[in-house]
């Protein structure tokens, strides 16, 4: 009686540490992915490396049968690919959505995830009261990957509305923790952050915006224990995932410099900030019983290091 699942993206950041507890829960897993992971061997009983823009290999990829997939698989990085790599995104991450989804509903299976995110809702002013899932609509998603997103999440409920699976569709925040993208242009905010203060020998590291942007982060375990929650729940609508710490990039810098115990002073520097202001509702995943146990000093407690480590050997 050992599910079997499907993990789209396995070699990735998130979907590698999604594998490793899969496995962890007794599942068999097949991870997919356009190259092998980067960081650690794949946890993976059978890992493939396939490009799911390719409609055959994303059907490929469903041969054995599985009772869910779980859908990560995205050409993807923190504000500074996103604003440049526009077609990049239209193009790559909606034909894997397509192709996979598109597998997913001839594979008989029971349930499909779809890792989406937050950029599918609209710039916030300060003080804002929260938005709530359904909030995401009328949209205007601050860039072409909200879009993206919000299309896909709409495919895969328009197959769900057919009978072909249950969906389950989670609004991830933004994600850190080690074995994340740390450098080479796609790496997000924590990570680009641990970085600079790694590097730098004088004191000062360059910083995009003028530090006021607000964000909220969820560290990685945190982030596949709701997406495990999600998927075991009843729940089809589109879910948030994310924590209630929100601090603004400034913040965020003083964090980084604290746990690298070092005394950093930012240079702020334009950049593609993306949106000012973020406040999202947890409501629906906390009502699944998801508490997040790491808040952001124990979170780069355990981030910080790997990057300085990475910096130091590379
Ligand atoms: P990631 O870039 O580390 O992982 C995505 C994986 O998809 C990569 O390993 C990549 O090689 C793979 N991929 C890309 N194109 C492919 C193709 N054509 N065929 C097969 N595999 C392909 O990113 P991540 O941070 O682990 O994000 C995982 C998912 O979560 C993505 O869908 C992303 O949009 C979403 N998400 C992430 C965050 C975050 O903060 N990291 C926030 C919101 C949403």
């Amino acid at each position: 009686m050992t599910k079997r699942a499907l993990v789209c993206g396995a070699g990735g950041f998130i979907g590698s540490h999604l594998v490793r507890r899969l496995v962890a829960d007794g599942y068999w897993v097949r991870g997919v992915d356009i190259k092998q992971p980067e960081w650690s061997s794949s946890h993976a009983d059978e890992f493939v490396v396939a490009d799911l823009r390719n409609p055959d290999s994303a059907a490929a990829a469903l041969i054995g049968g599985f009772d869910e997939v779980y859908q990560l698989a995205a050409d993807m990085g923190g504000m500074g690919f996103i604003h440049s790599a526009e077609t990049q995104i239209m193009h790559n991450s909606m034909l894997v959505n397509v192709n996979v989804v598109e597998a997913a509903a001839h594979a008989g299976i029971d349930r499909y995830f779809l890792a989406s995110s937050v950029c599918v809702y609209r710039d916030m002013e300060l003080g804002e009261a929260e938005l709530t899932e359904d909030d995401a609509y009328p949209a205007l998603p601050d860039n072409e990957y909200g879009w993206e997103k919000l299309y896909a999440e709409r495919a895969v409920a328009s197959y769900a509305r057919e009978g072909r699976f249950q969906a389950r569709i989670a609004r991830f925040q933004n994600c850190y923790g080690p074995e994340g993208t740390w450098t080479g242009g796609r790496e997000k905010a924590p990570a680009a952050l641990c970085r600079k203060v790694a590097e730098s020998t004088d004191g000062t590291i360059e910083v995009w915006g003028d530090g006021s942007a607000v964000r909220s982060f969820i560290y990685v375990d945190d982030l596949v224990e709701g997406v495990r929650r999600l998927v075991d729940s009843e729940v089809s609508e589109p879910t948030n995932i994310g924590t209630r710490e929100y601090v603004s990039v400034q913040e965020l810098v003083e964090l980084v410099a604290s746990s690298a115990e070092k005394l950093i002073t930012p240079l702020w520097v334009p950049g593609p900030v993306g949106v000012q202001n973020r406040n999202f509702s947890n409501d629906r995943i906390e009502s699944l019983g998801f508490d997040p146990k790491f808040d952001l000093v124990q979170g780069l407690a355990n981030t910080y290091p790997w990057i300085a480590n990475q910096v130091a050997s590379n």
